[in-house]
């Protein structure tokens, strides 16, 4: 990529519109725009109607220093495909461009205008279908986490500092550093490190959907269940036992949430090969999942109430179902036991079902009270390395070994934690970054 030249590029989606924009950006992009615009200049940001050649009236407006933090134009046209097409044919015709796909934004990183994580969220926030997913996206491009990270940046500096006067004076055999301040200092560091990694896995549930894996025995109606919820036909409901043999997956949406319902194969003893194989999955699943949907059939369980702490940092929710056989469920209705909550309902007749969807919000809500949110994958990576590499600290103040080996490890970290911010960055890592993004954003 050149990152001189002016780069255009169709910025709204691909296809027939009310009107479609073409953003122009770079130097050239005033001088580009105006020979094509019967108009002989360009008031900066507001919107000016002319003619585009004899193609198109178009509103130009003309940021001098635009999101990329370029001179930039942006025409809005018709949004006929052969409108665009042409229109944008004209720009690249005449010198400019056509844009690579994330050129706009990493140009908006290059330029300084955003770190690294806030031009990532632009694309979480392009992608964003639901608002729980768009909360995160906002979260990280302006909001919480980017200053959380500034605060772990900046603590990581104030170590280091520390450490370097003891360097310092390392001539004069000096152990200058107060190392118990060191270490408080680190340890502070690392919780909040923690607490931030920690987040990842509400963080990405909200991004990709909420995992809930649906348990139970066969036959007690987990297939049922899940059509109920999903209001078609994905799972195959039957009768013999053992015939639901693999995970069967759907997405819903409540409340603004995503959730990733897996119906999982019967948990049971089996010999049979393609049966045994479901069952691994099914493990999979439950250890996977934010919350368990345990149902069981209420007209045959003899002790529902059994078995209700977990305490393995999931939300449990247990339906009781078929309660069209068995009112007397009922009263367990909306009972919490241990972690366990209750939920009693008829997959067949789809009474109560509402009442399980209101529970599985509940089950996401309680977590969610306005925390920072890990949900990049790259930047979780990061912050296991940083965490590494500061356990390489506090393993080298713990045995005294020298600060210029202890400040290497903290140089690590510092490195690692740049990753995310864009501090440190390379061609690959860019391009990696940039090249899932749209072409015109
Ligand atoms: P799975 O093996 O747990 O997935 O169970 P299925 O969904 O295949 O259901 C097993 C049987 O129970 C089927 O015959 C369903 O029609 C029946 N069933 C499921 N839910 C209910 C319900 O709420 N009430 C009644 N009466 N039958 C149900």
């Amino acid at each position: 990529m050149n990152k001189n030249d002016t780069i255009a590029a169709i910025a709204t989606a691909p296809g027939v519109g009310g009107i479609a924009v073409v953003r122009l950006s770079g130097d050239e992009a005033l001088p580009i725009a105006l020979r094509h615009l019967a108009v002989d200049h360009l008031r900066p940001r507001h919107a000016t109607y002319c003619r585009f050649d004899e193609l198109d009236d178009v509103v130009a407006t003309y940021f001098p220093c635009g999101y990329t933090g370029e001179p930039t134009v942006e025409l809005s046209c018709h949004g006929s495909l052969f409108v665009q097409q042409a229109l944008l044919q004209c720009l690249l015709d005449d010198g400019a461009r056509l844009a690579d796909p994330g050129e706009y934004t990493m140009r908006a990183f290059l330029n300084g205008r955003l770190d690294l994580s806030q031009a990532e969220a632009v694309a979480d926030l392009v992608d964003a279908v639901t608002p729980a997913q768009h909360r995160l996206a906002v979260s990280q491009l302006r909001g919480g986490y980017a200053s959380r990270l500034k605060e772990l940046r900046q603590q990581l500096l104030d170590l280091t500092a520390l450490l370097e006067l003891e360097l310092d004076f390392s001539q004069e055999d000096v152990e200058f550093a107060d190392r118990t301040q060191l270490r408080r200092l680190l340890s502070t560091l690392r919780s909040h490190l923690s607490s931030l990694i920690g987040s990842f896995q509400l963080g990405n549930a909200l991004k990709q959907g909420v995992p809930v894996a649906i348990t139970g025995s066969p036959n007690v109606g987990k297939s049922t269940l899940l059509n109920a919820l999903l209001q078609d036909d994905r799972a195959i409901v039957s009768s013999i036992p053992g015939t639901t043999r693999d995970t069967v997956e759907g997405m819903l949406n409540i409340g603004g949430i995503t959730f990733r319902l897996i119906d999982t194969a019967g948990l049971r003893e089996s010999s049979d090969e393609v049966e045994l194989q479901g069952i691994e999955r099914s493990k999979k699943a439950v250890a996977e999942a934010t919350v368990v949907v345990d149902v069981r059939d209420a007209s045959l369980d003899a002790d529902p109430l059994s078995g209700t702490d977990h305490h393995d940092g999931k939300q449990h929710i247990r339906v009781l179902n078929k309660c069209d056989l068995m009112p007397s469920a009922l009263s367990l209705d909306g009972r919490q036991c241990g972690d366990t909550r209750f939920v009693v309902l008829s997959a067949k007749t789809g009474m109560g079902v509402e009442n399980l969807k209101q529970a599985l919000v509940h089950s996401v809500d309680s977590r969610d009270a306005d925390r920072v949110l890990l949900s990049n994958v790259r930047h979780r990576d990061a912050l296991l390395r940083v965490d590494e590499a500061l356990s390489h600290v506090s393993q080298g103040l713990d045995s005294d070994i020298p600060a210029d080996l202890v400040a290497v490890d903290l140089r690590d970290a510092l490195y690692h934690l740049g990753t995310i911010t864009g501090d440190v960055t390379s061609d690959d890592l860019l391009h990696n970054i940039f090249s899932r993004f749209c072409i015109g954003k």
